[in-house]
């Protein structure tokens, strides 16, 4: 089974149909489908064919939407890189693409030594070429480099395949809904970002893209712009909700999509009750964004959600053996929007992948009805005497302490009990240390959960996705 290019299908089913706005421009299908041609003629043009891998530094902008599209008309590879990364965090990622070209918006090129100027490419008055080869469900269409907060980054290569059976699933799960609008803030470098993108272009729908996440102009969509679709993480979500104070979200809008990080339950709450439906998702680059999200109608925040239809979900312990309902484990996905593997990674693509089954390295457990619980990542468990500790349920406590803005809570060797937790905590304007945490903990937490220490920090590190940095975290621990 092969496909043409969902922009190309567009012009001809939906010609005058919306598919993206940006800064103030509207395309139609027939205008986005002239303007991918541009693309692909000027690629041709500096000989980028099937195969090859272009590189691309920009934050969202148009010309990455046509340069996704027009390099799946070539068969060539689009390797978005992190807008906010330097140029020494950059080198080894641009190494591993080996791109034939690389392009940067203009305030970016000197973060990319040889790179050419995105925008310059954009507005090329070039005749639009039709060439547009069909794609298989096996064609490798983007390189990704996972947010790990951990080790060397690996490149997930995902495929035609990975998105269509995403935007498949996503919709199957959400209810079918013609012509969604979603709100493109998510970061199109970012696979939350890109899959929203595949979500608008195959269902005749519209990316109302935006260059970065704002809470007033996010408002200004859901207001005026008809969005009917939307995903944010957990911060920005409050953002929104803060900005928009006491004015309700129009009946247009339909549903916002929550994870990249641990969701609170109270927020979600408060998003309801401010009638915006929010729905808690679990996902991750190596499965093409969303695996599990909450079904609309039976949404309570308190877990991640079951199994998009199409998409299998399990827990297993370290062999790889299944785990019943309530045991907790890893957490492991299968189906048609898994990865290919990783870039020039034999070795990292065989662990990841164990008889068709990505493992996620998140621990979690799953409920009768399948829905599941997210845990931890394996590598922020902390094991104390053999219990294992979540730093996320210990963190929820001390936020909701009234003096804390932020807190981390990390695990560190100890001759007692193998491992303790630390918290690192960020308090709030006004507040300083000595604070009541460790009483405050022990209301509502086990003794054992309660932090050995409690620092105080300016403010907690965070890498270029916004994930706190626990490594940096434990090198910066005193001893105990
Ligand atoms: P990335 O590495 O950027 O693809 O981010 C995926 C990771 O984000 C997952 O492996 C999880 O560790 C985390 N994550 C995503 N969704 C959730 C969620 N609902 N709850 C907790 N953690 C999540
Ligand atoms: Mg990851
Ligand atoms: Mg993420």
């Amino acid at each position: 089974m092969t496909w043409g290019c969902p922009i190309r299908e567009g012009a001809s089913r939906w010609p005058e149909a919306e598919a993206l706005t940006f800064a103030g421009r509207r395309w139609t299908y027939r205008l986005l489908d002239v303007e991918v041609g541009r693309w692909v003629a000027a690629l041709q043009a500096r000989g980028v064919k099937a195969g090859s891998r272009v590189a691309l530094l920009s934050a969202n902008h148009a010309a990455c939407v046509g340069l996704f599209f027009a390099l799946g008309r070539l068969g060539a590879l689009l390797a978005p890189l992190n807008a906010r990364l330097t140029a020494k965090e950059l080198a080894p990622l641009v190494q591993e693409i080996a791109p034939e070209l690389t392009l940067a918006q203009g305030p970016l090129l000197d973060r990319l030594p040889g790179a050419e100027n995105l925008e310059a490419w954009g507005s090329a008055e070039q005749a639009p070429s039709p060439l547009c080869l069909p794609l298989g469900a096996s064609t490798p269409r983007v390189v990704l480099f996972t947010s790990g907060t951990t080790g060397r980054p690996k490149g997930a290569v995902l495929t035609e395949g990975n998105f269509r059976a995403s935007a498949r699933c996503s919709a199957a799960n959400l209810g079918a809904f013609p012509a969604p609008r979603w709100l493109g803030t998510l970061p199109l470098f970012h696979v939350g970002g890109l899959s929203m993108l595949s979500r608008c272009a195959y269902d005749g729908g519209c990316l109302v893209l935006q260059d970065r996440f704002d809470a007033d102009a996010v408002n200004q969509a859901i207001d005026q712009e008809g969005v009917t679709h939307a995903s944010f993480v957990a911060t920005t979500l409050e953002r929104v909700l803060e900005a928009r104070a006491d004015r309700p979200v129009p009946a247009s809008f339909q549903l916002a999509l929550i994870g990249g990080g641990p969701v609170p339950a109270p927020l979600l709450a408060r998003a309801r009750a401010a009638r915006l439906l929010a729905l808690q998702t679990y996902g991750l680059t190596e499965a093409c964004s969303q695996v599990t999200t909450e079904r609309p109608s039976e949404a309570d925040g308190r877990t991640a959600g079951a199994a998009l239809p199409g998409l299998e979900v399990r827990i297993a312990d370290p062999e790889g053996q299944p785990l019943g309902p309530g045991r907790e484990g890893d957490i492991e996905v299968r189906g048609p929007t898994v990865m290919a593997g990783y870039l020039n990674r034999p070795e990292a693509t065989h662990e990841a992948l164990r008889d068709g089954w990505l493992r996620t390295r998140d621990v979690g457990s799953l409920d009768e009805r399948g829905r599941l619980t997210v845990l931890s990542r394996r590598t922020d468990l902390i094991v104390r005497g053999g219990e294992n500790l979540y730093p996320v349920e210990i963190e929820a406590v001390i936020a909701s302490h009234p003096a804390v803005q932020e807190v981390a809570v990390v695990g560190i060797p100890e001759a007692r009990w193998g491992e303790v937790p630390m918290a690192f905590v960020v308090p709030r304007p006004g507040h300083a240390f000595p604070l009541d945490l460790d009483d405050w903990c022990r209301r509502s937490l086990a003794g054992f959960k309660v932090p050995a220490r409690f620092i105080p920090l300016e403010a907690l590190p965070r890498n270029a996705m916004g994930k706190v940095e626990r490594t940096v975290l434990r090198q910066r621990l005193p001893h105990v």
